[in-house]
């Protein structure tokens, strides 16, 4: 793995770490210690294990703000987003590197790692995830199969072997 994708991929995994209920199969983002899809809400506790979200999702919702909130004015208008992953968590972002015209409901997107904002003088930086359009041509490694908690989705030799 190269130094910038390094960079570029394991914040984003850092950031979209939830939590998974192995009894229903529900996900959570973020992490949820109890299962409250669940019937029996105190099964499940034993039950959750870590769950790595891949970023894939779809625009649910999304409006364009044009009165910044501190710290975005320098991006109006801006598009703020409810996707919904792939693995079906719904998450809140800004919708950038692309036009807020050409945002629509049903647009494929991609969280990535970017700063969110500088707050005051002393220049405080805070980073987290936004969401820009998945694109055909932005190859990445086949994340889709069976959903596995994070521990499990390390490559293990019989992976390598199989490859
Ligand atoms: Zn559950």
């Amino acid at each position: 793995m190269s130094i910038a994708r390094f960079w570029r991929e394991t914040p984003r995994r850092y950031n979209l770490g939830g939590s998974k209920c192995t009894i229903c199969g529900t996900a959570y983002f973020p992490p949820r210690p109890v299962c409250p899809t669940c019937p029996q809400h105190r099964q499940s506790l034993e039950k959750m294990v870590p769950f790595q979200l891949s970023g894939d999702g779809e625009v649910f919702s999304f409006t364009v703000v044009h009165d910044a909130a501190e710290g975005f004015e320098m991006q109006v208008p801006y598009v703020m987003a409810l996707v919904k992953t792939v693995e079906g968590p719904i998450l809140t972002g800004q919708v950038v590197d692309v036009a807020p015209g050409q945002v629509q409901i049903g647009l494929k997107v991609r969280a990535t790692f970017r700063k969110l904002r500088e707050e005051g003088k002393a220049g405080v930086i805070h980073y987290g995830y936004k969401f820009s359009p998945a694109l055909e041509s932005d190859v990445r490694p086949p994340v889709r199969g069976p959903a596995v908690p994070v521990e499990a989705a390390a490559p293990t030799t019989s992976d390598r072997a199989s490859a």
